[in-house]
């Protein structure tokens, strides 16, 4: 499993402000995570704590980020899995990677400065799929029925707190146990971004590009429609490649026009064997 510490990862440290065009969806999410900052207040005022939140949102709107930021806000050791590493052909080991990594959280968990854990597990729907459907098999009904366990293990006073963060994209193919109380309880919509949003996220991966002065944010922000955050970095990036090939010293916004219709390009040409 991919168990970064939220403070030791590759590329730094991730905050909400690195993650552009989710106010809605980061103001949800840190009023959710009021659970793991103040565990004693909230046993005390008998409240049942929350366990699992649910990220729902098309790929690449910054889900994981938003997991990753989560962790940061909370002073959390950050574990990442995704749904497609429980694929087994043989019984019970995907059950058996789910009690694993659930030990391993805690580990890490007491690792943290505050003895918490969040559990980023991306691609929820493959290991959550509706049991019985035929997206499931019994193979798969095991591994989530010991996802279920291990949640329903979690408990308020234990010593090290764990939240599970799931994201998906489909949260219609979610086996309805996972979205009963006491497990993934909180829904968290991850929407594409408007065109404030997607100037907010080019202006976040422009940080660190030197721009001309001639770049148009209003117009990226119009002609970008549609674009995920995932697209616009892919953007950024692009500019910036087509800038440093003209041996331009700045990037233009001929550079980042041009760089458009490249990724559009890029997400049709990616499409066409599936679609
Ligand atoms: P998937 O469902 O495909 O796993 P995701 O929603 O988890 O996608 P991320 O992995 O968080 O998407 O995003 C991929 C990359 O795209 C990020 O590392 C970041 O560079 C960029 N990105 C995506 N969304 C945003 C955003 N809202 N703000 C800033 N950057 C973003």
């Amino acid at each position: 499993f991919k168990g970064l510490d939220s403070r030791e990862q590759v590329g730094g440290l991730i905050t909400f402000d690195d993650i552009g065009g989710q106010d809605s969806a980061i103001k949800e999410l840190r009023e959710a995570l009021e659970f793991l900052l103040r565990p004693v207040e909230i046993l005390e005022m008998g409240i049942r704590p929350l366990k699992g939140i649910l990220l729902v949102g098309p790929p690449g709107t910054g889900k994981t980020l938003l997991a990753r930021a989560a962790a940061s806000y909370t002073k959390s050791s950050f574990l990442a899995t995704s749904g497609s590493e429980f694929i087994e052909m043989y019984a019970g080991v995907g059950a058996k990677r789910v009690r694993q990594l659930f030990s391993e959280a805690r580990k890490k968990a007491r690792m943290s400065g505050k003895n918490s854990a969040i559990l980023f597990i991306d691609e929820l729907e493959v290991l959550g799929a509706r049991r019985g459907s035929h997206q499931s098999h019994m193979e798969y009904d095991q591994t989530l029925n010991q996802l279920l366990v291990e949640m329903d293990g979690l408990m308020p006073d234990d010593e090290t707190r764990l939240l599970v963060v799931g994201a998906t994209n489909r949260a219609d193919m979610l086996d309805p146990a996972l979205l009963r109380p006491g497990r993934f309880d909180r829904q968290v919509m991850v929407s594409l971004p408007d065109k404030k949003g997607r100037i907010r996220i080019l202006e976040i991966h422009t940080r660190n590009k030197p721009l001309a002065d001639d770049v148009d944010m209003e117009d990226l922000g119009r002609v970008t429609f549609g674009f995920s955050g995932a697209h616009l970095e892919s953007l950024a990036n692009e500019a910036a490649i087509l800038a440093f090939r003209e041996g331009s010293k700045k990037i233009h916004h001929r550079h980042f026009r041009e760089a458009v219709d490249k990724v559009i390009l890029g997400e049709k040409l990616e499409r066409t064997p599936t679609d």
